[in-house]
């Protein structure tokens, strides 16, 4: 590992405790016809320990000079992308696998946390769990509840697709080289049930304006909108527009959209 110049504008802190790395690899009860997408290979640490369920994995990986470490990890089962994954067409690259549930698992580069979400769930690849590594600060406020200071629009967005939970905090000192922050372990489960809403444009409109001045409350952020409307469905759960949308669940904001 010592020869390899780790970049810190691609994310690189590579994993080096081999228990985590186990308890990442092992946090799903994963099936031989099963596809694992890894992002972010690096010099193949957690590849290794997936390759040893026998799963079929695809890894995309940035860095070139990852390759003497990767190259030699490919196999019929396995195949590595050099490729950005942002810039990836996934559904593309995974249409030929027959397999049976696809989750993602992955120690992602934190730069780009947001994006690679918005890029799963924007490729519509039905990815049924993902166990994700990610900045501490970041897994509060993807799980933040109403009321909370961390409760906001991307709390919001990745909730409407999946249940997240957290498993288990990282400490900085498990990565080569160690990073400033801790890191959390977190998994995203598909929604069993969806919510049900008549027009995501106009709720994921709703959350925007709604959140868009971070102090103001609903009437002022809302000044556009439907008020009568939005203030009765309010007063049914005892909130009105004097609230901020940082006290409003998402069932109430879909309650509100399916009227709008
Ligand atoms: N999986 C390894 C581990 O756990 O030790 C490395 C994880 S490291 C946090 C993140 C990896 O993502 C690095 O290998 C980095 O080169 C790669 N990476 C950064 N940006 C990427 C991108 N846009 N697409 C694919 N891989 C990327």
């Amino acid at each position: 590992m010592s020869e390899f110049k780790h970049k810190k504008s691609l994310g690189q802190n590579f994993l080096k405790d081999d228990k985590i790395l186990n308890d990442i690899a092992h946090a799903i009860k994963l099936e031989e016809n099963d596809l694992i997408i890894e992002i972010g290979p690096g010099q193949g640490a957690l590849t290794k320990k997936l390759q040893a369920q026998n799963v079929n994995l695809i890894c995309y990986e940035i860095d070139k000079r990852t390759k003497p470490y990767l190259d030699k990890l490919q196999t019929s089962k396995t195949r590595i992308i050099y490729q950005d994954i942002l810039k990836s067409d996934i559904s593309e690259d995974i249409k030929d696998y027959n397999y049976h549930n696809l989750y993602v698992i992955a120690n992602i580069p934190y730069y780009i946390t947001t994006p690679i979400l918005k890029k799963i769930i924007d490729s519509k690849i039905n990815v049924e769990k993902m166990i994700l590594m990610v900045q501490k600060e970041v897994a509060d406020r993807f799980c933040a509840h109403p009321c909370s200071k961390d409760y906001g629009t991307l709390t919001i967005y990745l909730n409407y697709y999946f249940e997240i939970e957290k498993l288990f905090v990282v400490p900085a000192s498990a990565f080569e080289p160690m990073p400033k922050v801790d890191s959390t372990v977190i998994q995203f489960t598909k929604r069993k049930t969806k919510f049900k809403i008549k027009n995501e444009e106009i709720f994921f409109k709703l959350i925007k304006d709604g959140f868009h001045l971070k102090r103001k409350n609903l009437k002022n952020n809302l000044g556009n909108y439907d008020l009568k409307t939005i203030e009765f469905i309010l007063k049914q759960h005892n909130l009105s527009l004097q609230n901020r949308a940082e006290e409003i669940p998402i069932d109430v904001f879909v309650e509100i959209a399916n009227q709008l």
